[in-house]
């Protein structure tokens, strides 16, 4: 075995393996470079999913002619300067390895016209060698033709998957950064047609109509950075969330931008997730698009070949950030939704007859949007009608008929008096007047010896009463003596559950259980009790598992059916 130096062209293409994975990196990479070059206007257009052709070309400083050649070696960047810039990036790019790795495994032409330059430059390479340079007309501005990717590297083209999915992860990254940059116009055209165009009139909300649409945007509540939205000054969280009734079944629809990279991170979903717990529906996620803007030494950008996740200096600081911009956006603003809202998000059986009112899609031309109610954090001050199917409270509210489920209402109202109770420490306990026997099996058992002191927290008095028996001398006051029928449920639903959710699960069993039923019939009284204390509440649309509690019809909906409108 000799040990020797790798020759250029293999230390070339070792490299280029980190940076340039797919044709997307490719694109990623020029379109980060026009960024970071002030381009207000960035157009990609590729062929055969990007393999036989990536150009992308934008209205940025360009590149001076005497520079253009420097920009494909090694480590050559305009960006940084010394070690200590690391620590304060404020660009997306600053390696300085782009463009080179690029050229180390496809054909590259670059046109630019740099900004005070009377003519601009072209160059050609091929294999990273420079086989043509010379002057060209050009605007403002860069354009970097990319040919024949991974030509030379058979065994990376032999990775790629079909042109069809290469499209759209390229689709991907542009619409990640013009939902990250609404100030910029950017389209994608794939195979001459076009894909994607964002307008770059910057407006974030313009930004998701255009990769998103327009029913998806509709439903989109600002995150706003003001003083009061966030906690630490240093941190600003702005961008949009999805409504809740927005959820989706993948986990795909969350985009970070940390001072304006787009970064993918577990640490941010989490934060999010969280911000949602308790408003979703059970196995639905949520969409959001979020910038986090910081000091840039606060973030490390340095530690991922793609730049593509950052490590911030305090985790922490951040998760409790976006957790609470994202919470306050949901609770102050969830507006109670329309009825056809609730039947389009739900898929709710919309056959004639068995829904109140029929929610088919209708033929004469949609009416003008309605402009929203208030944004209330709380209900309307509602007046009760009555009842209706021994299931649903019918009300009057300042905008039209509220229907309200009996159930999913009372158990958001008694879920968010538990979470109270527990965060205060302080459980209603309702002692037995003679303590019970309560007999487990092998499986409860094991749960109640790991749990009972997480259930003492939530006004249980248990004591091991020999073999697989305890003694119950106490139990939470809203469960009562339906302790008996609740206890076995959550203990079996307690040992099919991560150890880190049994607190969220047991405030929901003891929400659920004691509440009242749909079938139950409710006094006049009782229904005013239940719907001031909904209006009460801090998230009074859904109930913990996401279903709405409460549906409207607005009085431009009734006018428009009675045909008055
Ligand atoms: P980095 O972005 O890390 O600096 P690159 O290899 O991507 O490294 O680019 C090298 C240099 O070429 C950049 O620092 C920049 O000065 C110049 N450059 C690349 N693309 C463009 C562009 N589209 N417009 C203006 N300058 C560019
Ligand atoms: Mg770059």
């Amino acid at each position: 075995m000799t040990i020797k130096i790798l020759d250029k062209e293999t230390v070339a293409q070792i490299a280029a393996g980190e940076v340039v994975e797919r044709p997307a990196s490719v694109v990623k990479e020029l379109v980060e470079n026009a960024l970071d070059a002030g381009a207000t206007r960035i157009s990609v257009e590729v062929k055969g999913g990007g393999v036989d052709l990536i150009r992308v070309t934008d209205n940025g400083s360009g590149i001076p002619s005497d520079q253009v050649a420097l920009a494909f070696e090694r480590h050559a960047t305009s960006k940084i300067n010394s070690p200590r810039d690391l620590h304060n990036i404020n660009s997306l790019g600053f390696r300085g390895e782009a463009l080179p790795s690029i050229a180390a495994v496809a054909g590259v032409e670059v046109v630019t016209g740099a900004d005070g330059e009377a003519a601009g430059t072209y160059i050609s390479l091929e294999g990273g060698d420079v086989i043509n340079q010379k002057k060209q007309s050009r605007t403002r501005g860069t354009t970097v033709t990319v040919r024949q990717l991974f030509k030379r590297v058979p065994a990376r083209l032999k990775f790629l998957k079909s042109a069809a999915t290469e499209n759209g992860r390229i689709a991907e990254v542009v619409s990640q950064y013009a939902l990250a940059c609404p100030g910029v116009a950017f389209t994608l055209t794939a195979d001459d047609r076009e894909k994607l165009r964002s307008t770059g009139r910057g407006r974030l909300l313009d930004s998701i109509i255009d990769v998103y649409g327009a029913a998806l945007a509709d439903r989109m509540l600002p995150v706003t950075g003001g003083p009061d939205g966030n906690v630490d000054p240093d941190i600003r969280v702005t961008g949009m969330v999805g409504s809740p009734e927005l959820g989706r079944a993948g986990r795909g629809n969350l985009s970070f931008f940390v001072n304006r990279r787009w970064v993918s991170s577990r640490l941010l979903a989490y934060a999010v997730e969280e911000a949602y717990r308790g408003l979703l529906m059970t196995g639905k996620h949520p969409v959001a698009v979020l910038n986090i803007d910081l000091p840039p030494g606060e973030v490390d950008v340095n530690i991922h070949p793609a730049k593509s996740e950052v490590k911030f200096r305090n985790d922490g600081d951040v998760f409790r950030a976006v957790q609470r911009a994202v919470r306050r956006a949901l609770v102050a603003q969830a507006p109670v939704p329309r009825i056809e809202e609730v039947a389009a998000a739900y898929r709710a059986p919309a056959a004639r007859g068995e829904t109140l009112w029929p929610v088919e899609p209708r033929e004469s031309p949609a009416p003008p949007p309605e402009p929203p109610p208030a944004l209330l954090s709380t209900l309307p001050v509602l007046r009760v009608v009555g009842q209706v199917m021994n299931a649903y409270i019918v009300a009057e509210g300042p905008d039209g008929l509220y229907v309200i489920d009996q159930h999913a209402a009372h158990e958001r109202i008694r879920f968010e008096r538990v979470r109270e109770q527990r965060e205060r420490q302080k459980p209603e306990v309702q002692g037995l007047l003679e303590p019970a026997t309560y007999e487990v099996t092998p499986r409860q058992d094991a749960v109640m010896r790991d749990g009972i002191d997480t259930l003492a927290g939530f006004g249980f008095a248990l004591e091991p009463f020999g073999e697989r028996a305890y003694l119950v001398r106490a139990v939470p006051a809203m469960v009562g003596s339906d302790w008996s029928s609740m206890l076995p449920e959550l203990l079996d639903g307690l040992a099919g559950e991560e150890r880190s959710r049994w607190e969220e699960r047991i405030v929901a069993s003891i929400a659920c259980h004691g509440a009242v039923r749909s079938g139950q019939t409710l006094s006049h009284d009782e229904m005013r009790a239940l719907v001031r204390d909904l209006e009460k509440c801090a998230s009074p649309h859904t109930c913990p598992h996401g279903r709405p509690t409460i549906i409207r019809l607005s009085s431009t909906q009734l006018e428009r059916e009675f045909g008055r409108g």
